[in-house]
């Protein structure tokens, strides 16, 4: 299908001109997964390049952290009107792009606006500290400055929000920013740094190389990682990029945020309302083709009310819209690519060898389109949770396990290595409460009658143990951006020492 008219709306005429058929090896070739076509092939970076890139961001710095913060928050305030003004453009390169249905196209352009406006707002707010000294005619404060380049590294599945959680922060605090996309997604982010490029026009005096985007796979991300002129290193993706990055990161005492894997679950206790859990269920374990990192993937429910759940999510199941993700009506778009639906298969194959009972997963529309990935999403049943449960699948499949008590549901949910997302379905406090305490969901993101995906931006986004550690968005996740300076000063005639240390000359 002839998708040009997508990207030239999008602002990427030349490159919709150039798609024409062109497959050039040397270049990085764009696939849409709605059918396998070829979109785009792009000219990569060397490595050579992006050092140049990471120099010109450093120059930006030097100018950048000199900007008063409000006036910073001006040009993340035309950031966000250029992607009110652009919204639906976008969104459709989005789903074009990954895969994701319209709708889910849309949300993500709009969560991209909502973290813009919070970051106007903290713009004005990046709020130190006065600190009580012991000493006589001594005042203490702790104050943050800019930190420095801030590299970005993004995932397939969320093209372009986490890009705009970290550069909309990191921008207000002073630091430039520079974005390497998936290699499977790099047109959203060409489309954004268009108009990122628009705003910063408009704001007149913004310095060259405050916002850049690097085109390439993971060996220009490398570059990123390991340079010790890049201050912070925001990396979404896997957990296996995340044990590389964190470490060459590390290894350099740079600052890291990882946003890795979820492997995230629902307890359903009898009590809950099943219509709704049923929704949130179907929502989370299917939106985005269970390509979220806040997918559902875990279904612990308690074995009174199992059956007609299961009875019920099955109907749904059946019946699900799956198909062209630009379409209207269309729930459930393709999955990213052929070896994104044989690491499904393998999943399915092996949870059946553990026993496991699978409605679904099979391939569909396949007859349409032959070099597309369209699966319906899968169910399986388990008596207890076995080694494949405890892995992260990027696909549509939901592992319903049955539970007694709570203690015994709440265990089983902590018992994989990955904790971002978490949730219970119940009206009863004393459950709700329980799942939210110390002794509850161990996940960064805990739920109550809610699923675990679409998180608000108002929060910090991020999970725990495999998950990376990482915060993003809301709350003070602005910190990571900045450093932190705590200043004494003393504006009297003498000089005490802290703990009463007496030091005489
Ligand atoms: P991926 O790990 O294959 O790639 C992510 C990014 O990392 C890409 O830009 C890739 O080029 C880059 N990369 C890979 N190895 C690298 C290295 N050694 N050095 C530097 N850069 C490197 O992930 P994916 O398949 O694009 O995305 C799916 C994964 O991302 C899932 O595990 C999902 O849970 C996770 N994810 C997490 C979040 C979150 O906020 N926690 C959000 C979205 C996706």
């Amino acid at each position: 299908m002839d998708y040009s008219k997508v990207l030239a709306a999008a602002g990427l005429d030349e490159i919709a001109r150039a798609a024409d058929g062109n497959e050039q090896n040397d270049r990085l070739q764009v696939r849409t997964p709605i059918d396998g076509s070829l979109i785009a092939a792009l000219d990569q970076h060397s490595v050579a390049d992006v050092e140049q890139m990471i120099a010109t961001a450093n120059e930006a710095f030097d100018a950048w952290r000199r900007v008063p913060g409000p006036r910073r928050g001006e040009l993340v305030r035309l950031i966000g009107e250029e992607l009110r003004e652009h919204k639906d453009e976008l969104g459709a390169l989005v789903s074009l792009e990954c895969g994701k249905i319209l709708q889910e196209g849309l949300g993500e352009v709009q969560e991209m606006i909502d973290i813009c406006d919070f970051a106007v707002g903290l713009s004005r707010q990046l709020y130190g500290l006065t600190i009580a000294s012991e000493r006589p005619g001594h005042t203490m404060r702790e104050v943050w400055h800019p930190m420095g380049v801030c590299g970005i590294i993004t995932a397939f599945n969320f093209p372009v929000a986490p890009w705009c959680w970290n550069a909309a922060l990191a921008l207000v605090c002073g630091d430039p920013v520079l974005w390497k996309p998936s290699e499977k997604t790099p047109l959203t982010a060409l489309a954004t740094q268009r108009l990122v490029e628009r705003a910063m026009t408009r704001f007149g005096d913004a310095p060259e190389g405050l916002s850049q985007v690097v085109i390439g796979t993971a060996d220009v991300g490398e570059v990123i990682a390991s340079s010790r002129d890049v201050a912070v290193v925001s990396a979404t993706g896997s957990t296996r990029m995340g044990e590389q990055v964190g470490t060459v990161v590390a290894s350099r005492f740079g600052r890291c945020v990882l946003e890795l894997g979820g492997n995230n679950a629902m307890i359903v206790a009898p009590s809950a309302d099943r219509e709704m859990a049923l929704r949130a269920i179907v929502f989370s374990a299917v939106g985005t083709a269970g390509q979220r990192c806040t997918s559902l993937r875990r279904l612990i429910v308690h074995e009174d009310i199992r059956d007609d759940l299961v009875d019920r999510l099955r109907a749904v199941y059946a019946d699900l819209p799956i198909g062209d993700p630009l379409d209207e009506g269309v729930l459930v778009g393709p999955l990213i690519d052929e070896r994104a639906y044989d690491q499904m298969q393998s999943a399915l194959d092996r949870a059946r060898a553990d026993g496991g009972e699978v409605t679904g997963g099979e391939r569909v529309l396949a007859d349409r389109h032959a070099d597309a990935w369209y699966v319906r999403p899968a169910i399986v049943e388990l008596d207890a949770p076995t080694d494949i449960v405890r892995a992260e699948t990027f696909a549509p499949i939901l592992y319903v396990l049955p539970y007694r008590d709570l203690d015994e549901a709440i265990a089983m949910h902590n018992d994989v290595p990955q904790g971002l997302s978490s949730c219970i379905f119940t009206t009863d406090v004393r459950e709700a409460e329980t799942f939210l305490s110390a002794v509850g969901s161990d996940c960064g993101i805990a739920n109550v009658n809610i699923g675990p995906s679409g998180a608000e931006i108002g929060g910090a986004f991020g999970g725990e143990k495999d998950t990376g550690g990482g915060r993003e968005s809301g709350s003070d996740a602005w910190k990571a951006y900045m450093r932190r300076q705590t200043i004494t000063v003393n504006y009297s005639r003498e000089l005490p020492l802290a703990q009463g240390i007496r030091f005489e000359i």
